[in-house]
């Protein structure tokens, strides 16, 4: 049984088969049977949930997977939409309204793209995934391309299906006003087809790569022999060739005043309405670029784009390019641009390799499969802007339908939150704190998700860092901080999204220490005791506490001067000596009832990395590494690097160190790759683990470890082995 209270004050209560609409100010209970019969959910009735969708629509789960109360009943999302075969366990929205289930079995799953896209493909009847090119009737049907010929899909989209299949591949398909469907039969000829009574015409047409719609109902055929051209009538006739416009083209557009943008070759053509064609040369920024694709928005503007290439804005006047700007990668998705359209928005849309990107004349979005879109392989017939301002995307993959463009470019808004503060052990909770040396160490992350994406962060502590530190990490560490009012300052951006969120801080207030204040303690007990006896007393106290704290400084420098010598300058990690010599102590400790055990890490090819990146970013890698691993350490844990990229662990427990802390620590220094300097490099290690047995020695100890990490590089690398002998004992 599960239980919801809308915001209307009603209660929803459901059973297995039933759902109860309680209204408690009238105590009236609506009863109604659930369409589905359930079953699946009967060894699970606690798992059974009602939830509302970011659109106030009743959810819950069917025998298949979820059903939705929308306004015309109830709708199923099944296996089909993706969801799986075994009972979800529980679901929530999160704030971004993507939707999470709790699989069983199967963890947690996030629907992609949920109330944004609607996908199709053979499971819901379409004739084939591969799919050439799309077309929307007029007031009908939308008609789709494939290799398994031609498919019409009914209004509302994704409810019912109208199948009508011409069994051979379509590439290029067409809707006049009259109700004739055209399209490309073979390499030889064009077809009419006349919906209404099914009666084809078949006309020869050197093989056709497109057919464009022009405003004038009138349709374009674009051939590799030259570009044909029909007015539409009642009745099909033949396409005519277009005097000035024979031989191959590569691609054309119409204009929204019947004119014809021709790309041929390195020309751009532009055929006005009266018959008139200019010329106008294109030179690219890329020698090697090959224009592929064309399409023309309002205010004389082109735009251009090829595979391999790049994408152009051409802003021409009277014929002749006034300016020209180049949009290149992480703007647009891919380099490999294979479909462009300008919508009635005005926004520019580019099908690429890898999903689609649009530009709405500020900013760029992009869409892949991990934010729903059915397939990152998109057509170039593939675009179409749909009468109510939806697209459909055509992949050869099957079909998308984005219903809502807009939420492309509403949907990232970064929102980056600082989630603790720590000083020393203690956490910080925006009181003031008293000076002290320890550390404060401030954990933040971002609240949206999306799958692929790269956040990183920009942080400032105002007062402490000259400029902006930037990092992939979720934290920011700070040796000591000076007394004073710090504001810690944090961005985060997106790289690729070319998105910065606004700034969010939080206020580290640090006490002053007494004797910052003892001037002013001075000035007091001068203005307030008065007599030379008091004056003499005080100047005594004054000089003792002058030399308390003279000492005591004197033993932090030195502290801190034996710290140094006793860390490696690179990794921060313990020197070799340091903690050999922590570790025989340790060995040699006669009252001790902890357990000590050993790791020795060796990175895997590091010298194959340093080859490949420079012996500077295999540095950085070391000393990210010891960073991490230094992060990881508990209580009782301490490392050192033992030799050029080894690193001794040692852990000192209560109970006999089991491998898999080993396996633990292994994961928090290795198991992330390393930014250098935007580089993403991928690292392994191997580590040989070796616990203490009676009357160990540091060298018997190390000499075990060693041999164990000598056979995990034997074994392929990449693994932990613990010494044979200690897994006997
Ligand atoms: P494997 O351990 O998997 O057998 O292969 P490996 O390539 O890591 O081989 P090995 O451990 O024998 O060699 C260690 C290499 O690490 C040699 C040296 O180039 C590199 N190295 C050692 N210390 C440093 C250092 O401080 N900085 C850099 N960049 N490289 C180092
Ligand atoms: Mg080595
Ligand atoms: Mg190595």
């Amino acid at each position: 049984m599960a239980l919801l209270l809308t915001k209307d004050g009603h209660v929803l209560a459901r059973s297995d088969t039933r759902l109860a609409d309680i209204d408690p100010r009238t105590g009236h209970v609506d009863v109604s049977l659930l369409p589905d019969q359930g079953g699946r959910y009967a060894n699970y009735p606690q798992s059974l949930l009602l939830a509302l969708t970011p659109s106030g629509q009743l959810l819950t789960q069917s025998s298949s997977g979820l059903m939705i109360r929308g306004p015309s009943g109830w709708k199923t999302l099944t296996t089909e939409n993706g969801l799986p075969q075994v009972p979800i366990l529980t679901l929530m929205f999160d704030r971004q309204g993507d939707l999470w289930l709790a699989v069983l079995g199967r963890g947690l799953m996030r629907a992609l793209g949920y109330g944004m896209w609607e996908n199709l493909d053979h499971h819901d009847g379409l004739a084939d995934d591969v799919l050439w090119q799309i077309a929307r009737q007029p007031n009908g049907p939308l008609w789709v391309a494939s290799d398994g010929g031609i498919d019409a899909i009914g209004r509302p989209p994704g409810v019912t299906l109208a199948h009508r299949h011409y069994d051979k591949a379509a590439f290029s398909i067409a809707l006049d006003a009259f109700g004739h469907l055209w399209r490309s039969v073979g390499s030889a000829a064009v077809a009419c087809i006349t919906l209404t009574t099914g009666q084809v015409s078949t006309y020869p047409l050197p093989q056709v790569s497109q057919i464009l719609h022009g405003s004038k109902a009138r349709l374009w055929f674009i051939t590799e022999k030259g570009v044909y051209i029909v007015d539409s009538a009642p009745a099909p006739t033949a396409p005519q060739p277009i005097a000035g416009l024979s031989g191959s083209v590569t691609t054309a557009v119409v204009a929204p005043d019947d004119s014809l943008w021709v790309l041929r070759g390195q020309d751009l053509l532009h055929r006005h309405a009266d018959g008139s064609i200019i010329f106008i040369p294109l030179h690219w920024q890329q020698a090697d670029f090959e224009p592929l694709t064309l399409t023309a928005g309002p205010a004389g503007v082109v735009w251009v784009a090829g595979a391999g290439g790049g994408l152009y804005r051409l802003q021409l006047d009277s014929d002749r390019i006034v300016s020209s700007t180049r949009f290149q990668p992480p703007d647009v998705i891919s380099n490999s641009i294979v479909s462009l359209l300008v919508d009635s928005r005005g926004w520019l849309w580019a099908g690429t390799d890898n999903g689609v990107s649009v530009f709405n004349g500020r900013r760029w979005a992009s869409a892949t499969t991990a934010d729903g879109l059915i397939w990152d392989d998109l057509d170039q017939g593939g675009l179409l802007e749909d009468s109510d301002g939806s697209m459909w995307i055509a992949t050869s993959h099957g079909l998308s339908h984005l219903l809502d463009p807009m939420q492309l470019f509403m949907k990232e808004s970064l929102k980056p939150v600082i989630t603790s503060v720590t000083v020393g052990e203690t956490a910080f909770r925006e009181q003031a704190v008293p000076y002290t040396r320890d550390a404060f160490f401030i954990q933040f992350g971002v609240l949206n998700f999306r799958a692929g994406s790269i956040v990183r962060f920009r942080y400032r502590l105002d007062g402490v860092d000259k400029g902006w530190a930037d990092t992939a990490s979720g934290y920011a560490r700070y040796p000591s901080v000076p007394p004073g009012n710090h504001r810690f300052e944090l961005v985060a951006y997106d790289p690729l999204a070319h998105q910065v969120s606004a700034p969010v801080s939080v206020l580290l207030r640090i006490r002053k220490p007494w004797w910052l204040w003892w001037p002013l303690l001075a000035l007091y007990f001068l203005a307030g005791a008065g007599s030379a006896y008091g004056v003499l007393r005080l100047r005594v106290r004054l000089l003792v506490q002058q030399r308390q704290a003279l000492k005591r400084e004197v033993e932090l420098r030195t502290a801190e001067i034996r710290e140094a010598q006793a860390t490696d300058s690179l990794t921060t990690l313990l020197t070799r000596g340091e903690i050999q010599s922590r570790l025989v102590r340790t060995l040699a400790q006669a009252d001790r009832t902890s357990q000590v055990a050993i790791g020795l890490l060796d990175i895997d090819h590091f010298k194959g990395i340093n080859d490949r990146y420079g012996h500077l970013a295999g540095d950085e890698i070391l000393k990210e590494m010891g960073r991490r691993l230094k992060l990881a350490l508990k209580p009782g844990e301490y490392a050192g690097r033992y030799g050029g990229e080894e690193i001794l662990i040692v852990i000192e427990a209560e109970q006999v160190p089991e491998v898999n802390r080993i396996h633990l620590l292994n994961i928090a220094t290795c198991g992330e790759p390393f930014d250098v300097d935007g580089e993403v490099i991928k690292v392994t290690c191997s580590i040989g683990m070796a616990h203490e047995h009676a009357r160990d020695e540091w060298k018997s100890l190390v000499g075990r470890a060693d041999k164990a990490l000598y056979q995990a590089k034997a074994e392929g690398r990449d693994r932990i082995i613990v010494s044979v002998r200690d897994a006997m004992i």
